[in-house]
C-alpha cells in the first residue's frame, strides 16, 4: 500500500476561506504536522498533498489549499491553482467557521457540483464558536460534521464522514488482470531504444507488471528487437502481447494473427479515462483538414527525447496520412486549456500520472464543447488498421 502511485489514491481535497483552519484540519486527519498552520490568513500556497491510508478506504491524497479568497495577484495564482486541484477531486471537504457571509463558499460549492464532485461539509473551531449554524446547514445539500481541528475533536467523525461519502465509483480497477487467466503468459514489448528514465522502467509499464503477477499470470518484458526470439523460445504461443503504442506496426506485423494484442496506452486509457470515447474519438482523424488545430496533451512535463511521440511522431503521422498541414500545439503537464472549441481534435497520452478523476474532467471538458478526443495508443492502432484487433478483448 505503501507503494501505491498517487494517481491510484482517492484524492481527497480540503477548501474553504483563509484561516477557516483547513491546514489545521489535514493535520488533525493526517496526525501530522505536514501542512503549515498559521494565524496569519493565507499561508497555504501552492496545494500540498499528502498521501496516507485512510482505513478502511485504503490509500489516499489529501490535499490542502490555499484559500479561494486569496487577494492580489499572487492570490489569483493561488485560486488558479486551487481550482485545478477541483479537477481531480474525488472528495471534498468544504470548510466553515460559524462565518454568516457564505456567498463564496455557495461559489466554490457550485463548482464543484458542476464537477460533480461529492462532498462534506466540515463546520471548525466549535472549541471558540459554538453558534448556530443552521444558516449553513440549511443552505447546502450535503452532510456536515462539526469539528474542532486545533483540539481534535470530533475527527474520528469526520473520518466515518469520509468513509461513508467515498464515491462509489472510486474503485482500484484492474489494469489487465480481469483478461487474464492464472498462469496466463503475458510478453510486453519495449521499444528499440527504450526511452525512459535512466535506471527504471516507466509507470505504465511498472504498473501492468504488478497487475499480471497480481492476477497469477506471467510476464516477460523484451525490446522489440528481441520480440522474434522470446516467440521462438516459448513454447507456447504468448496469450496477450502488450507493445508500446510507437511499434504497434512492428508488433502486430511480428506477432502471430491469433494472439491478443494491445497496448501500454490503450490499457491506460481504459484504466484513467473512457475507451470507447477515445476510440470514437479516433475516427475524427480522417476527417482532419489543412490548418485544421489539433491539441495533442500529456499529463506530465518529462523531458522529451529526440523522437518523441508527441511532439515529433504523432504530429508526423498525424499529417502524412491525409497529406495536409496542421496546426498543432502540444499542452503537457496538469494545466489544460478551458476552452478547447478551436480544436478538431484531442490526442491525449496514456495519463499514468493522473488519476481517473483528473482524466475524465479533461473528457467531459471536451465531450461538453463538442471536441473530439482520442488516445496515443488507440489513435496509433487506427492509423495502422489495427484498432479492431487491439480492442476487441475489452
Ligand atoms: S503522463 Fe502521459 S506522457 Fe507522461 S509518462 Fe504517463 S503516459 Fe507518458
Amino acid at each position: 500500500m505503501i507503494n501505491t502511485p498517487k494517481s491510484n489514491r482517492m484524492h481527497i481535497a480540503i477548501f474553504g476561506k483563509r484561516n477557516s483552519g483547513k491546514s489545521t484540519l489535514i493535520n488533525a486527519i493526517t496526525g501530522h504536522n505536514i501542512a503549515l498552520v498559521s494565524d496569519l490568513a493565507g499561508t497555504t500556497t501552492d496545494p500540498v498533498y499528502k498521501a496516507m491510508e485512510l482505513l478502511p478506504i485504503g490509500p489516499v491524497v489529501i490535499i490542502d489549499t490555499a484559500g479561494l479568497d486569496d487577494e492580489g495577484s499572487i492570490g489569483e495564482l493561488r485560486i488558479k491553482k486551487t481550482k485545478e486541484v477541483m479537477d481531480k477531486t474525488d472528495l471534498a471537504l468544504l470548510v466553515f467557521d460559524d462565518n454568516e457571509n457564505i456567498s463564496l463558499e455557495k461559489q466554490w460549492y457550485d463548482e464543484l457540483k458542476n464537477r460533480e464532485v461529492p462532498m462534506i461539509g466540515v463546520i471548525n473551531k466549535i472549541d471558540v464558536k459554538n453558534g448556530d449554524t443552521t444558516h449553513i446547514t440549511d443552505t447546502f445539500d450535503i452532510p456536515f460534521v462539526k469539528v474542532s481541528a486545533k483540539d481534535k475533536l470530533n475527527i474520528g467523525k469526520l473520518k466515518e464522514a469520509i468513509q461513508l461519502n467515498a464515491p462509489s465509483d472510486f474503485e482500484r480497477k484492474v489494469i489487465v488482470g480481469d483478461i487474464l487467466k492464472p498462469k496466463d503468459t503475458v510478453v510486453l514489448v519495449a521499444p528499440q531504444d527504450i526511452q525512459a528514465p535512466k535506471g527504471r522502467l516507466i509507470l505504465p509499464q511498472v504498473q501492468t507488471m504488478r497487475d499480471i503477477l497480481d492476477h497469477d499470470a506471467m510476464s516477460l518484458t523484451v525490446k522489440g528487437s528481441e520480440l522474434e526470439n522470446i516467440l521462438n523460445t516459448l513454447n507456447k504461443k504468448p496469450d496477450l502481447v502488450i507493445t508500446d503504442s510507437q511499434i504497434f506496426k512492428y508488433v502486430n506485423d511480428t506477432i502471430p494473427k491469433d494472439v491478443t494484442l494491445t497496448s501500454f496506452s490503450i490499457l491506460m486509457s481504459r484504466y484513467k479515462g473512457d475507451l470507447n470515447t477515445v476510440i470514437a474519438g479516433a475516427k475524427h482523424i480522417d476527417e482532419l483538414k489543412d490548418g485544421d488545430k489539433v491539441l495533442i496533451a500529456e499529463s506530465c512535463t518529462h523531458h522529451p527525447l529526440k523522437g518523441d511521440i508527441g511532439r515529433e511522431k504523432l504530429p508526423k503521422w498525424l499529417q502524412e496520412r491525409n497529406n495536409i498541414d496542421l496546426d498543432i500545439t502540444i499542452n503537457a503537464g496538469s494545466d489544460f486549456p478551458k476552452d478547447l472549441s478551436k480544436y478538431s481534435l484531442i490526442v491525449h497520452c496514456g495519463a499514468c500520472m493522473f488519476n481517473r478523476k483528473q482524466m475524465m474532467t479533461r473528457i467531459i471538458r471536451a465531450q461538453s464543447q463538442g471536441v473530439p478526443i482520442t488516445n496515443y495508443g488507440i489513435a496509433i492502432a487506427y492509423m495502422n488498421g489495427i484498432l479492431d484487433r487491439v480492442t476487441e478483448m475489452f
